[in-house]
């Protein structure tokens, strides 16, 4: 009983011209010199290359390795060399290159070892996916799904009835006819394989009743399997997925829903002979058939073609003339594309080029305005309204054009192939469906990095939190510690400070900055007098020096006296520790200030550090004045007062010199000047009180011999002006005294200017 056919919508019946090319049988072109493998050449991510330029290659030798879950390996369709990677021209309408490895043939045509699998009933099903997805087959009936993944997705539901897709609907295309024809046990048992893995509980292979011998073939090749072929009447486009389930088994796919999730899966004939290459030949897809037709050619055909061979080789074979062609399709005139140049590959989608003349396949007129006569909606199979796609698309209006399932379009083009306005319909769907994809594509970037972002925020808060959290810890911890060091013994206290290694006590540093400033002070006048060598000058260097000694004693006899550091009262320790924790919160708050445009959280944070340093400087502000040490009191004691005195003298000496080079106002200077006179008086006193011998002059000469006379002279000069000066200084100094003091000055004087001119 022959089983019941259904119909599906629509539909046309097209100038079928299948005769071109379905008299003669397999043929089998020569060997290409060079093949080009685009990486890409299926739906999904392209190949990855394994081989380098240089590379030999075997035939069936894998060269490019699949680049994600949906995606699919490529092998070598021949032996030879890989002699380029990267940019080659693609069987694409837009005529853009893509990437690809190009081989060059060596002529031996040299397998690769191949392992088949003619036990693969034993074998795991997941390995025998394995293996079919290794083999680089994708679907070769229509956009090229990688058959392995259809394979996986439906193992999430159950197959109930396994479709052969033998249908071949689109005018001049045979390649499949001629398959069956002739490799139908192939077809078959590339069927059992898929049965093995999905065990529907019906297989049905479903062929147009323009084929009988493809019919015939395939039915002698079942024997006595339960595989059905149903045979329906010729109409375009029956070998529609969707329409084909429909017709065989009345079932609706809903729109947005897969052949799956009603029970069915639909796998092309050519891609059941892969399948059989495969797994009993152990073979990789390396080659399919390919309809070669068109009026321009004198031979056209269906050839056996290796996977890169260049079309324009092919249509060489098959007899192009090209003073006769008018474009090159690829694909049938219904849902084919023309391609931009010959020089493309045939990649292993391509199951048909096609070389009308002008007359064969005028092009389309001009396209008018649509005139709503609706006979695009009367053919369309996938019940659609194609104006009003049509019309959405113009206004990109993607909202409708979804609303109105423009997703359901299979692009058949029956909708254009009947249009009395000649208006490219299906051109209108692809650029929509493409804008859309993009569309939705751009937002889940975005959605992807508003996510990425939000997880970054999230990272940050916990990280500041932590950050916060250990602040706080060690806020605490050393809180504790100050607390617990309040409340401990004093020896117990002083043990770190004892611990500790000693340094120079304050008096000891006071002296050592003394001896340094007083060695400066003496350095310069010497410089001084070495420029003027005045009386005046070498008493002061005189002076200078006994001071800068003085210093130097006073610290070296300092050091050695200063006895081991002190342990020194808690409390100083606690100070010594308040000091360092708010030198601390400063810098931090320095930091943080510098900070161009704080958050909240550090505006809040730096407001706690000055409240914290506030409280240790309040703390320091409150501490009692360090107790003197008993180092510090014996080296009070080992500085002799004259010593001191002389020191301090040449301190203020070199304050107000230094104040008079930098320019200070009248009032800084007069009061230096008095802290001068008030250090010579000191000194004096000292002197007085001393019962020490003057300090004995130790004069360098400089210049050569000097006269003994002049120098006397000079000396005299130099203690009379010190003297009458030192009376001046002095307010209770009589008048008497001081006018003796000037007539010893004017009388040194005059001496030493008679000497002069007399030895002059
Ligand atoms: S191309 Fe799309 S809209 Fe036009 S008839 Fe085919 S399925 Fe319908
Ligand atoms: S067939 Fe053409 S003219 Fe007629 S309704 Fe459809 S788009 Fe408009």
């Amino acid at each position: 009983m022959n089983a019941k056919i259904y119909d599906f919508h629509g539909g046309i019946h097209p100038d079928e011209r299948k005769t071109l090319s379905n008299r003669t049988p397999i043929q089998h072109p020569p060997l290409p010199a060079q093949l080009i493998l685009p990486l890409g050449q299926h739906i999904g991510a392209a190949a990855e290359p394994i081989v380098e330029v240089g590379e030999r290659v075997l035939k069936g030798q894998k060269i490019a390795e699949a680049n994600g879950y949906v995606s699919v390996p490529l092998h070598a369709p021949t032996s030879g060399t890989v002699t380029f990677i990267g940019p080659q021209p693609y069987p694409h309408a837009s005529g853009m290159p893509a990437p690809a490895i190009v081989i060059e043939a060596d002529g031996r045509d040299e397998w690769a070892p191949l392992t088949p699998r003619p036990d693969y009933r034993e074998m795991d099903p997941d390995a025998l996916v394995a293996l079919i997805r290794d083999a680089g087959i994708n679907g070769l009936g229509g956009a090229g799904f990688p058959t392995a993944v259809k394979l996986c997705t439906q193992s999430r539901h159950h197959i109930d009835t396994l479709i052969i897709n033998g249908t071949e609907c689109e005018p001049y295309i045979t390649a499949d006819d001629l398959l069956m024809r002739e490799r139908a046990a192939e077809l078959i048992a590339g069927i059992d394989v898929f049965a093995h893995l999905l065990t529907p509980s019906q297989v049905l292979i479903g062929i147009e009743d323009n084929k009988p011998e493809a019919i015939a073939a395939v039915r002698a090749a079942i024997g006595a399997r339960p595989y059905e072929v149903r045979v329906f009447p010729t109409k375009y486009p029956s070998g529609g997925e969707k329409q084909l389930i429909r017709l065989l088994t009345g079932l609706e796919v809903p729109s947005g829903k897969l052949p799956a999730d009603i029970g069915v899966l639909c796998q092309n004939v050519g891609t059941c002979v892969a399948v059989h290459d495969a797994v009993l030949l152990g073979r990789p897809l390396i080659s399919r058939i390919t309809t070669l037709t068109g009026e321009a050619l004198a031979r056209p055909g269906n050839v056996e073609v290796l996977i890169g061979s260049p079309a324009h080789e092919l249509l060489a074979y098959a007899g192009l003339d090209e003073s006769k062609l008018d474009r090159l399709i690829m694909g049938g005139p219904m849902m084919g594309f023309t391609l931009p140049t010959l020089d493309v590959p045939v990649i292993k989608t391509s199951n048909c080029l096609l070389a009308p003349t002008a007359a064969e396949l005028p092009a389309p007129p001009p396209a008018m305005p649509c005139i709503r006569c609706g006979e695009c909606a009367e053919v369309c199979p996938a019940n659609l309204l194609p104006q009003q796609l049509h019309f959405f698309a113009l206004g990109e209006d993607v909202d409708q054009l979804k609303a109105h399932n423009l997703f359901d379009c299979i692009e058949c083009g029956a909708c254009a192939y009947v249009c009395p306005s000649s208006i490219p319909l299906v051109q209108y769907y692809r650029a929509a469906k493409a804008d859309i994809r993009e569309q939705e594509q751009k937002a889940k970037k975005a959605e992807y990095s508003k996510v990425r972002f939000e997880q970054r925020q999230e990272r940050l808060r916990r990280a500041e939190e932590q950050k916060e959290a250990e602040r706080k810890a060690r806020a605490e911890k050393a809180a504790r510690a100050k607390a617990a060091q309040a409340e401990a013994p004093a020896g117990e206290a002083a043990a770190p400070a004892q611990a500790a290694k000693p340094g120079l006590s304050d008096e000891q540093k006071k002296l050592k900055i003394e001896a340094s400033m007083a060695q400066v002070a003496l350095k310069k006048a010497e410089k001084q007098l070495a420029l003027h060598a005045t009386p005046e000058l070498e008493a002061q260097v005189a002076e200078l020096r006994a001071a800068a000694e003085a210093a130097q004693k006073a610290l070296d006899a300092a050091v050695p006296a200063e006895p081991a550091p002190v342990a020194q009262p808690a409390s100083d320790d606690a100070a010594k520790k308040a000091k360092i924790e708010a030198a601390m919160l400063k810098a931090q708050i320095r930091k943080l200030e510098k900070v161009e445009a704080p958050s909240a959280e550090q505006q809040a944070e730096l407001e706690q550090l000055k409240a914290k340093l506030a409280e240790q400087e309040k703390l320091l502000d409150a501490a009692p004045a360090p107790v003197a040490k008993p180092a510090e009191q014996s080296a009070e004691k080992a500085v002799d007062p004259l010593k001191k005195a002389k020191v301090e003298l040449a301190m203020k000496r070199t304050e107000l010199k230094k104040a008079e080079k930098a320019g200070a106002d009248d009032g800084e200077l007069a009061t230096l000047r008095e802290a001068l006179a008030a250090a010579e008086q000191a000194l004096h006193a000292a002197e007085e009180q001393s019962d020490k011998p003057a300090p004995e002059l130790v004069r360098v000469d400089k210049h050569g011999p000097v006269d003994e006379t002049l120098r006397a002279l000079k000396t005299e000069v130099a203690f009379a002006r010190a003297d009458l000066r030192k009376l001046e200084r002095d307010p209770n100094a009589g008048d008497d005294a001081l006018g003796a003091a000037r007539a010893r000055l004017a009388s040194a004087e005059q001496q030493l200017e008679a000497h002069q001119t007399t030895t002059a």
